[in-house]
């Protein structure tokens, strides 16, 4: 059907994605380090004590880091040296890993259906590994933005973690 089809066309890579509306504070996060160029708010899914998403305030094609070209050695740089100061910041003195999702593979339930019906929202807020009580708020959020499918968010992003012991392999 029309929605599914939708659901799995290619994103434009410079398309706009819910992270343009946190830029933008057109829906709410929760900033914990904002400058010129990155921001930083906490995971709405956190899968850890602490989870923190950093990304460019300007995406420039960086979809993801498979697009990095030359010209974005600054910014991802940037990037990496913001987590550090928000590790520092968030008292993660005993260690954190960051970690850079890309495309189907890296992430962690890349692309769904829409979710029409009971089932099937649970079933992606399973694979999403959404706890119960933060359900809720995350459907409020993901439908405030107008994207209440499972794909990843096209805008490069550092996932900052810490707060307990990490594992390897990562799942
Ligand atoms: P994944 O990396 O698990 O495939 P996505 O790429 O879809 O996930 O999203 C990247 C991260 O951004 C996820 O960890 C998700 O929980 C988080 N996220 C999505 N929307 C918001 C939001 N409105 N506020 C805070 N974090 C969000």
């Amino acid at each position: 059907d029309a929605a599914l089809a939708a659901a799995a066309a290619p994103v434009p890579s410079d398309s706009p994605t819910i992270f343009d509306k946190i830029i933008n504070k057109e829906i709410p996060s929760n900033v914990v380090y904002e400058d010129d160029k990155v921001l930083a708010f906490r995971d709405i899914n956190p899968q850890a004590p602490t989870h923190i998403v950093i990304i460019p305030k300007v995406k420039d094609g960086l979809s993801g880091l498979s697009k990095a070209e030359e010209r974005h050695c600054e910014i991802l740089g940037r990037l990496m040296y913001t987590a550090k100061l928000v590790a520092k910041q968030e008292g993660l003195d005993d260690g954190f890993r960051i970690v850079i999702n890309d495309g189907p593979n890296g992430c962690m339930f890349a692309l769904c259906s829409c979710h029409d019906s009971f089932e099937e929202r649970e079933l992606w807020l399973s694979a999403k590994r959404v706890k119960d009580h933060h359900r809720e708020t995350y459907c409020a959020i993901v439908m405030l933005s107008g994207s209440f499918v499972g794909q990843s968010v096209y805008h490069i992003h550092v996932h900052l973690l810490g707060g307990r012991q990490m594992n390897w392999p990562p799942g």
